[in-house]
């Protein structure tokens, strides 16, 4: 007689809204589901803490996924390229790898919190023949206003750093737009030092990649008051104003990030 393992059910946390919210939305669905966060061990303080409050609320352990060694490790393992848009290899090390790693040979349906006003998005899921991928918000017609809702009446609301970010992920990640650089020399000072040391370690073995194309990370701290000048111009030019929580947790309209929604979702 064969002894099979159950289908495993998977939900991973990014520290974002929505992975958040589909969390919510299936816990009573699903009771078997079991929640992971892949730990990049360069997340902010407040996707941690974010993470923290949402076990306490689902009632369930969050399993920490780690890649066993950090960003640092694996910048070497690559040459010493900082990671870009086209080169991810941050995402394969230290969430993609992890993951599969977490799965094994177990059959697993996979729960991906793409909305049903993203229907352009497909988002990563592994090419393992044992994951399937399940899109429920997809399924039931769930859009951005509906995971506001969700998050709000949970109580636990958006996470903290939509005050001037917009996605979870590396406190480095280059997908940052140079006010949200701004916005981590600001709220997170020593982040921004560190950040800086990646991109002068780069510098200094003759490569002249940034983190943000076209300008170092120390030129454009100079350059703080013109960028936030110029992001306030942009705003006010909207129909309508928004607040700075607003139009952070509303901007994921970037559709350059496809391979990298296990980050940010
Ligand atoms: S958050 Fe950004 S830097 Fe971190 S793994 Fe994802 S793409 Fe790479």
């Amino acid at each position: 007689m064969t002894n099979q393992k159950p289908v495993r059910h998977l939900l991973g946390i990014s520290g974002g809204k929505d992975s958040a919210a589909l969390a919510i939305y299936m816990r009573d669905k699903v009771p078997e589901m079991e929640y992971f966060f892949a730990d990049t061990g360069a997340e902010l303080p407040e996707t941690l803490a974010f993470v923290d409050l949402m076990e306490d609320y689902l009632g369930k352990k969050i399993t920490r996924i780690n890649a066993g060694r950090d960003f640092a490790y694996y910048l070497k393992l690559n040459s010493n390229f900082l990671p870009t848009a086209r080169s991810r290899w941050c995402t394969t090390n230290l969430k993609l790898k992890p993951f599969e790693e977490f799965v094994g040979n177990d059959s697993v349906i996979s729960y991906v919190a793409i909305r049903a006003d993203e229907q352009y998005r497909t988002g990563y899921i592994s090419t393992k023949p044992n994951i399937t991928a399940c899109y429920p918000f997809k399924e039931d017609g769930l859009n951005i206003d509906d995971v506001k809702n969700i998050l709000d009446e949970s109580g636990l609301g958006m996470p903290k750093y939509y005050e001037w970010r917009s996605r979870s992920g590396c406190y480095f990640c280059f997908y940052q737009r140079r006010i949200e650089w701004i916005g981590l020399s600001e709220r997170h000072p020593d982040l921004f030092e560190k950040a800086k040391e990646f991109e002068a370690y780069h510098k200094n073995l003759g490569r002249n990649h940034s983190w943000t194309e076209g300008e170092y990370l120390e030129d454009m701290v100079l350059r703080k008051e013109e960028i936030k000048t110029q992001f306030e111009l942009s705003q006010s030019k909207q129909k309508k104003p928004k607040n700075l929580m607003d139009i952070f947790s509303d901007d994921d309209s970037d559709d350059d990030n496809e391979g990298c929604l296990i980050c940010f979702k």
